[in-house]
């Protein structure tokens, strides 16, 4: 149980949690590449570059977090284990982090939750508890391992260590592009973001940091609006990673998000299919909707490039069933008879 203490003055991350977390993880996780894209460059006659963390173990940069979060916890805390009621990205990250580090996870899903995500979650070592028919069923299985079982909540992005582990993906980017004059970084909870914004605002204050979301949903977004954490309904979209509250009792995110983000950007279903069709077909890449925002965010024209301008490419765990269907919409002749 989180002391009311504990939960009211939450301590800041910092620079030195970031290298901290990057010295820690750095042989459970890839140093991902940043490319320049051909097409986006000479689209906007700026340097566009793709950080690729679609290219991370497990499909996306959330390894990063997870893993920073379960090595940061003592021996005795990870024999416990680690609880989390995701089936995305985070799931299978902590689910990937746990058995890299030999801890113990449990990834809590309603029965509803398709089978190959729980095959997937199993697959990487993890137990997958069904309970339930909702999320908020799932949820309350994990709030039951941590008081009865002392199993750790590991959050998908309001914990310090997860926004320290997240932040090494900015430092890398600015190692490698020390003239960034914007950054476009998918947001949902904001623990991306916030990392990336601390991160390289540390090295480089001038380098704006854009952050991109659906419009169906945008919790973080309504939040800022509002000025405070507030429930959100969410919605279906293609950016299904993106989806979700930023949590009532929000202690770290909210506020460094206020703080640290220059601006954002809200796409539509259309546009997102856009960018999805467009690296696949121009960058010969996979990636899923969460991912695509920057490059939507650039041919929406949302986003007008003023100079050399990084793109968070942060997932490829879209069904492949919908991004075929995306390219055979689009362009027929690539998938034959389609
Ligand atoms: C989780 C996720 C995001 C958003 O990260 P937040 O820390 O929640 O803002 C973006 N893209 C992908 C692929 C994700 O899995």
């Amino acid at each position: 149980m989180v002391s009311s203490m504990e939960q009211r003055v939450a301590k800041a991350v910092t620079m030195t949690d970031v290298l901290a977390a990057r010295r820690r993880i750095a042989s459970h996780v890839l140093r991902s590449s940043l490319t320049p894209s051909m097409s986006l460059s000479s689209h906007t006659g700026h340097p566009i570059l793709f950080k690729n963390e679609h290219q991370q173990l497990t499909g996306s940069f959330k390894l990063r977090g997870a893993t920073n979060a379960v090595l940061s916890l003592s021996s005795e805390e990870q024999q416990r284990g680690v609880a989390a009621a995701s089936t995305g990205n985070h799931g299978r990250a902590l689910s990937h982090a746990a058995l890299a580090t030999g801890a113990k996870a449990i990834i809590c899903m309603s029965s509803l939750v398709p089978t190959n995500k729980v095959e997937a979650i199993r697959a990487l070592g993890a137990e997958a508890r069904i309970v339930g028919k909702s999320q908020d069923d799932a949820q309350r299985e994990v709030d039951r391992l941590v008081a009865e079982d002392g199993l750790i909540d590991i959050p998908p992005f309001d914990r310090a260590e997860i926004i320290a582990g997240q932040a090494t993906l900015g430092l890398e980017i600015i190692e490698d592009a020390p003239e960034l004059d914007a950054v476009l970084v998918p947001l949902s909870g904001g623990g991306l973001i916030a990392g990336v914004a601390l991160a390289i605002k540390t090295v480089s204050p001038k380098t704006r940091i854009i952050g991109v979301s659906m419009e169906r949903g945008a919790a973080m977004v309504a939040c800022l609006a509002a000025g405070r954490p507030i429930e959100v309904d969410e919605l279906e979209t293609l950016a299904d990673s993106l989806g979700g509250g930023i949590g009532l009792s929000n202690r770290y995110t909210f506020g460094m998000v206020r703080d640290l983000v220059d601006e954002t950007i809200l796409l539509t279903e259309r546009e997102i299919a856009g960018a999805i069709v467009h690296a696949y077909v121009h960058e010969r890449e996979v990636i899923e909707g969460a991912a695509a925002v920057g490059i939507g965010a650039i041919l929406s024209g949302k986003f007008l490039a003023k100079g050399p301008t990084a793109l968070v490419l942060s997932g490829r765990n879209i069904d492949m069933g919908v991004h075929a269907q995306l390219i055979a919409e689009t362009h027929p002749a690539l998938v034959g008879d389609a």
